[in-house]
């Protein structure tokens, strides 16, 4: 079948599901390219709109192919009877930047004054440019149409051609009640499609609200843009698929790019502040109003500027938009353009000796009230070349460490094509495979051959399948007092700081090297007294919710919910001498708080002891042949000049923050567990017990997820040493390889094994609950992060608590008594402490061990090598 037929055939597959066809790949575009040279050109209309509409821009290689052929026209070397070279110029000048912009720059050189005017006028819309913009600079010292290009940039000719947002913007409204997190809206059971957009689309809110979409289709027929409106939106993950679903059943068409949409209007009581800032992102209006007397199906004006929501003539909400930055974002297509473009801007300006611009909106910076700095103001301040930043500060951080997961990397994949970039500024970026490793699907697959030489050409770092969870990993890389991010909301460093955030900031940072931010407020919370005998670390985590609901700084209820971590650092102390691995726990949870970050103020001892074990772990993966090897040497070398200076930040003593929790240690006496299904729900074991609600037999356990270290898996073999098979579904998973082969060293996997559990490659398992799944309506016992409905397996009724709970859990197929408890810990752990609870230390291992550790993946299929 040709290319044509085949691709009006995929069209019409993809109609019937109601979405538009994939762009065409470099292949498509090729021989696209030899149907538009043929005189005369059969189905031209066709032809041109695939040329024109269906072929991503940017670096994407079908974006090589399609430049490449308008070049050669541009410059003789090609003949389309549907394309004069003017036309050439005028299609490069809508291909965004990347491959386009050598063959513009070029032209503005052409012999015909017409095409370099034309070349001219499409640079002058165009912001990716990178290093491009030194090539302008020095041709506008001879050439006017340069100069003009440069002048243009400096006026912020780019921005001032695009609308203002509106007035007054009527929208009909599609409401969601309650809370819609963001696997509502983007579910991980088909992760698989993110990448594809439109068709990920059709599974937004399919658990949830069944009919959503036709109901979306409904409301549009009023003739009004459809606006999402829930009580609490967007809370959980990380992921900028969510947005990307909203944006595409609620916003409008970006002219050229193929299967994306923008400028979605989003309404909540309270707005996450990863969604808001993907939905900002993504050139959408995210509006936090009070949504309660807005009705699925009303009609609505809103009135950004004046910050009112009118229905029927009465003035229903108010608001104030925010940031401030938020109308040039919108206007700009989004937050990732705007600084881009505003960058292009001043630098245009330092050239041509112009002052500051006056066209842009400054951000608000807050007074400065002379008091001291917390330890996440000094971090982030220290990125910025600062002592400190002040909350509502907005600053551009140099970011240091970068994370991608796999059911985001590819959406991230996109946008750094969309950035149109060949390299990255960040220092370091991690790639991983945690989440679809166990059970691949063929585009899984696919995504381990295409996904790694992707990053490591680029300068990044690539895990292989098998290797364990990106947390776990990349927890390790980062250096001390330092500011990272990643496309997963659990991206919370034990040591410096890192702000997660959806893929489309997640690929900024790792580009450009810096990220945009608002500082957030912090909490600070304290811990203080001593740790009692059988409480957990994981007991201290969901402490932490259980003392701020005790002093009223959060609800459990989602209507009017209160949240004092939402949106805010969560800074934790009082536990100086925990070994990185443990401050993790606490860290990793902030993301169930829904705060922007956490830190975790350790003493010097354990972060040099966790440094000195990660230089060993770096070098033993450049020996196993990881690439890109000369980041990993760079970090390596970063990491030994810590050590010869090993000094760590520390908050002021008169630190501001916007609340303070103390925690008495000696208060907690038994376990605390999050109940089904809220991570906020969270009791003591014996309040559980007591509570004719909560269910009390455990069907399955889960130890696994990046909440875990190898410690908990000790302790869980411990508990389960000589008790034979165990009358739940036991699912044991560890976090990474060298956790799995250290614990198989140890024999803990025979230990497993007479427990009747059910083992997996290292990874995420059933934390994600997008393979694996729990049996329909199961009560569960797990140690993962957390337990939204459904994410673990369908009406699963989901606890979170320590490991040496899951076990006796596991053991006895209920919850135990606090006494049954205690004494179970007392006589399997209490005294083997030691043991237990000791980590990788690959600095103290020899090199055979850690070379085994390293290089052996215990899956054949999976010894990918991307040298
Ligand atoms: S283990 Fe769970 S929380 Fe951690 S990265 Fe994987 S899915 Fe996310």
């Amino acid at each position: 079948m040709s290319f044509v037929a085949e691709y009006r055939k995929h069209t019409e597959e993809r109609a019937k599901l109601g979405i538009p066809p994939i762009p065409l790949n470099a292949k498509q575009a090729a021989e696209l390219v030899e149907l538009l040279k043929q005189v005369p050109i059969i189905d031209e209309d066709y032809l041109m709109d695939l040329f024109l509409n269906r072929i991503n821009p940017g670096v994407d290689e079908a974006a090589y192919v399609k430049a490449a052929f308008l070049n050669d026209i541009i410059q003789g070397k090609a003949f389309s009877p549907a394309i004069s070279p003017k036309r050439a110029v005028q299609i490069l000048g809508t291909m965004i930047g990347g491959y386009n912009v050598k063959p513009l720059i070029d032209a503005l050189s052409h012999k015909d004054e017409e095409i370099a005017q034309e070349a001219a006028n499409a640079l002058k819309n165009i912001l990716l440019v990178y290093d491009a913009f030194n090539d302008i600079v020095e041709l506008a010292k001879t050439n006017k149409y340069a100069k003009q290009v440069l002048e243009s940039w400096a006026n912020a000719e780019w921005f001032l051609n695009k609308p203002p947002a509106a007035e007054k913007i009527t929208v009909t409204v599609f409401k969601v009640p309650g809370e819609t997190n963001t696997d509502d809206l983007s579910p991980a059971s088909e992760a698989f499609t993110r990448s594809d957009i439109p068709l990920h689309a059709l599974s937004m809110l399919k658990a949830k609200m069944p009919d959503a979409i036709e109901k979306i289709n409904e409301l549009k027929k009023k003739g009004y843009p459809v606006a999402f409106v829930g009580d609490v939106v967007g809370t959980g993950s990380s992921r900028k698929s969510a947005a990307n679903s909203v944006m595409w059943h609620m916003g409008r068409d970006i002219p050229y790019v193929p299967n994306k949409r923008t400028g979605a209007v989003v309404i909540g009581g309270i707005i996450a502040p990863i969604f808001f800032n993907t939905v900002e992102d993504s050139g959408g209006l995210p509006i936090e109003a009070d949504v309660s007397k807005l009705e699925m199906g009303d009609v609505i004006d809103i009135y950004p500027y004046e910050g009112k929501i009118v229905k029927n003539g009465e003035v229903v909400a108010t608001f104030k938009m925010k940031p401030n930055t938020i109308f040039d974002e919108y206007r700009a297509g989004g937050r990732i353009p705007l600084i881009i473009g505003r960058n292009l801007t001043r630098k245009a300006r330092e050239v041509l000796g112009l002052g500051e611009e006056n066209i842009f909106t400054k951000p608000e910076q807050p007074a400065d009230t002379g008091k001291g700095y917390t330890l996440a103001q000094k971090i982030v301040g220290k990125a910025c070349g600062l002592k400190g930043v002040r909350p509502g500060m907005y600053v551009e951080p140099q970011v240091s460490t970068v994370g991608s997961q796999d059911t985001t990397g590819l959406m991230t994949r996109d946008e750094i094509v969309e950035l149109a970039a060949l390299g990255f500024s960040a220092d370091f970026v991690l790639q991983s495979f945690c989440h679809t490793a166990a059970y691949p699907k063929p585009a899984d697959i696919k995504m381990y051959h295409t996904l790694p030489p992707f990053i490591i050409s680029r300068g990044g770092v690539s895990l292989k399948p098998g290797d364990g969870v990106i947390h776990s990993w990349l927890n390790r890389m980062v250096l001390p007092d330092t500011v990272g991010t990643g496309g997963d909301s659990h991206t919370r460093f034990p040591i410096g700081i890192s702000f997660p955030a959806g893929s489309g900031l997640v690929a900024f940072a790792a580009v450009t090297g810096t990220m945009p931010l608002v500082m957030p407020e912090s909490v600070l919370v304290r811990f203080k007294g001593e740790l009692q005998p059988g409480v957990t670390l994981r007991d201290l985590v969901n402490a932490i919710p259980y003392f701020a609901i005790k002093q009223g700084l959060l609800t459990v209820e989602k209507k009017g919910k209160k949240n004092v971590f939402n949106g805010r650092i969560l800074e934790i102390e009082g536990l100086p001498n925990l070994k990185v691995e443990q401050a993790f726990e606490l860290a990793d949870a902030s993301a169930e708080r829904s705060a922007a970050a956490c830190t975790v103020r350790l003493n010097k001892e354990p972060v040099i002891e966790f440094i000195q074990s990660n230089i060993k772990l770096i070098e033993a993966m450049i020996k196993a042949g990881y690439q890109d090897a000369r980041t990993l040497q760079r970090r390596a070398d970063k990491m030994k000049a810590w050590l010869d200076n090993p000094v760590l930040l520390e908050p002021d003593e008169d630190a501001e923050y916007a609340a303070i929790i103390e925690i008495d240690l000696n208060e907690i006496k038994e376990p605390i567990v999050a109940c089904p299904n809220d991570p906020d729900d969270v009791a003591t074991l014996s309040e559980v017990l007591a509570d004719e609600r909560r269910p009390k037999n455990i069907d399955e356990v889960f130890v696994g997820s990046c909440q875990t270290n190898i410690g908990h898996y000790r302790a869980l073999g411990e508990i389960l040493r000589g008790e034979g098979q165990v009358p739940t579904r036991l699912w044991v998973v560890p976090p990474t390889k060298m956790d799995q082969r250290m614990l198989m060293e140890e024999g803990y996997y025979s230990i497993y094994g007479a427990a009747g559990a059910r083992t997996e490659v290292p990874g995420c398992s059933l934390c994600m609950g997008n393979q694996a799944r729990v049996r329909d309506g199961a009560t569960v016992f797990s140690t993962s992060t957390r337990n939204f409905d459904n994410r673990m397996g369908k009406d699963a009724k989901v606890y979170l608590g320590s490991a040496e709970l899951a076990a006796v859990c596991a053991i006895l197929g209920r919850l135990p008594t606090v006494e049954e408890y205690m004494n179970i810990v007392k006589s399997k752990i209490i005294g083997k402490e030691d043991k237990v609870y000791k980590y990788l230390n690959f600095h103290l291992l020899d090199d055979e061990m850690v070379d085994m550790l390293v290089r052996d993946s215990l899956l054949p299929i999976y010894q990918l090598s991307y040298v």
